[in-house]
């Protein structure tokens, strides 16, 4: 019997290539004057370009966004924010960007404009993070949930390859987790399905390819997909396996969900078998947890964890961290288990 709870999120999504060129129109329709344009240094540029579409309504430039939201990072922004009365944030960038306009928007309630270029998929959750002394803290609150989300597929076709390729298997792994989380749904199932089916077809294009606005479009719309199963859903082993692994080993993060996903699919094959049938389907492949290792291959991306720099002597501790508090999986987490894994992993092994 179908037994559910499902709460919509209310974003308005702008999807064109060439959209970039309505922000304006999408900060007026809500009544905004004053935005507050957010980037990293690398992409200032690009915060200009969206400075000079928003013309009057731009209060300041703020491009000072990096990885993972430093406290002092978010609480500079907040300063700026408050200096230039800004009534709004426009994000425009990857998960890093989108974070930092999530950690003002919490403090300050300013509503957010989304305007992403990678496919970290941040842009449609409701989950912040904040780092202080290292340890990075995370939480759900619908203040920091964007109000807009402009996605132009022109403005990622200069991702890099090595970029593009980890970031969207980053996204393809919360739809596989979505699947057999224990709040997944008939409307999750089908928008991680559709995630995986995007990804799975599109990202191959892109590294291939990188300009194919076709392509890099289905990408998005994958990774739209994904963030958005990602704020409606619990995750499971793969992702306390990522954020365990990463914070003891200091490993980059989109690499590392590669890397670990199609070896925390094999750990849960037998007891999720109904969402292992529509990720292989999805991706076209007989299995699961060898479709996701056979595209990460095509993607020419690392698929060990020795090639991501962990020590191997590290894998007894990494099990024994992931393995200690209980939480929710489709099969039970045990160190022998997740030990095995974790050595399939590091070898880069292909799946049984
Ligand atoms: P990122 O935002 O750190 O971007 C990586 C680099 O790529 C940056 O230097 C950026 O300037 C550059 N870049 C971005 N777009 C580009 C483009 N189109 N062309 C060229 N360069 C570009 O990386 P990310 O993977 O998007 O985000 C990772 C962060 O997001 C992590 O901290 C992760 O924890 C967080 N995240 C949060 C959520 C959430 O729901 N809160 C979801 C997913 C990821």
């Amino acid at each position: 019997m179908l037994n559910f709870i499902y709460e919509q999120l209310p974003v308005r999504v702008v999807f064109a290539a060439g959209s970039f060129d309505r922000l304006a129109e999408e900060v007026e329709r809500l009544g905004l004057k004053r935005a507050m344009v957010l980037s990293t240094p690398g992409q200032r540029r690009l915060a200009e370009e969206a400075a000079k579409r928003l013309g009057v309504a731009t209060a300041g430039i703020h491009a000072e966004a990096v990885m993972h939201v430093p406290v002092e990072t978010a609480r500079l922004a907040r300063e700026t924010a408050r200096r230039l009365a800004a009534d709004c944030l426009v994000a425009i960038g990857g998960g890093s960007t989108i974070g930092l306009a999530k950690a003002v928007a919490l403090d300050t309630g300013l509503p957010i404009i989304a305007v992403p270029t990678t496919y970290s998929g941040s842009e449609m959750t409701p989950i912040y993070g904040l780092t202080d002394g290292g340890v990075k803290r995370t939480g759900r609150d619908r203040k920091v949930l964007p109000r807009v989300v402009i996605y132009d597929a022109a403005l990622t076709v200069g991702l890099p390859a090595k970029v593009s390729g980890p970031s969207g298997m980053n996204a393809l792994a919360h739809c596989v987790e979505a699947l057999y989380a224990p709040d997944s749904n008939p409307i999750t199932a089908l928008m991680a399905s559709q995630g995986i089916r995007a990804l799975g077809r599109a990202l191959p294009l892109v590294i291939k390819e990188p300009l194919n606005l076709e392509a890099r479009g289905e990408a998005l719309c994958g990774a739209w997909l994904a963030g958005a199963v990602l704020g409606t859903t619990a995750m499971g082993l793969h992702h306390k396996l990522c954020h365990t692994l990463g914070g003891t080993f200091n490993l980059p993060h989109a690499e590392l969900h590669t890397v670990i996903l199609p070896h925390a699919a094999a750990y849960n094959r037998a007891a999720a078998s109904g969402a292992m049938r529509l990720i292989a389907s999805a991706l076209g492949a007989g299995d699961a947890p060898q479709g996701l290792y056979d595209l990460a291959k095509k993607l020419g991306t690392p698929l060990s964890l020795k090639e991501l720099g962990m020590p191997e002597d590290g894998i007894e501790r990494a099990a024994k961290l992931a393995s200690e508090s209980p939480y929710q999986n489709p099969r039970p987490v045990d160190y022998a288990g997740v030990k095995r894994l974790i050595e399939d992993a590091w070898h880069g092994r292909r799946p049984a």
